[in-house]
């Protein structure tokens, strides 16, 4: 579906994984495209520990207010337990 809204998508490094129409609003599920399992701290390869979900308001999409699901895995450092996402 290659509109100018997954366009716009795209550049922020997001993929959309699915598209829920309210009634009164539009709610984009989507997730991170890049993983980004490396540890800052020691440079080892983190594992994924869980996944937040973060809500963010997004431009309307049509005349319905949208809200972003956000879905960011979040990593733990098994060398020194740095935890990040
Ligand atoms: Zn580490």
């Amino acid at each position: 579906m290659p509109d100018a809204t997954f366009t716009r998508l795209d550049g922020l490094g997001l993929e959309v994984t699915g598209q829920l129409l309210e009634l009164d609003r539009s709610v984009l599920a989507c997730r991170v495209v890049e993983p980004d399992d490396w540890c800052r701290r020691c440079g080892c390869q983190g594992v994924p520990r869980d996944t937040v979900s973060r809500e963010l308001a997004h431009e309307p999409f049509g005349w319905r207010p949208t809200t972003l699901v956000l879905t960011v895995r979040r990593y733990r450092c098994k060398e020194c337990s740095h935890v990040w996402r």
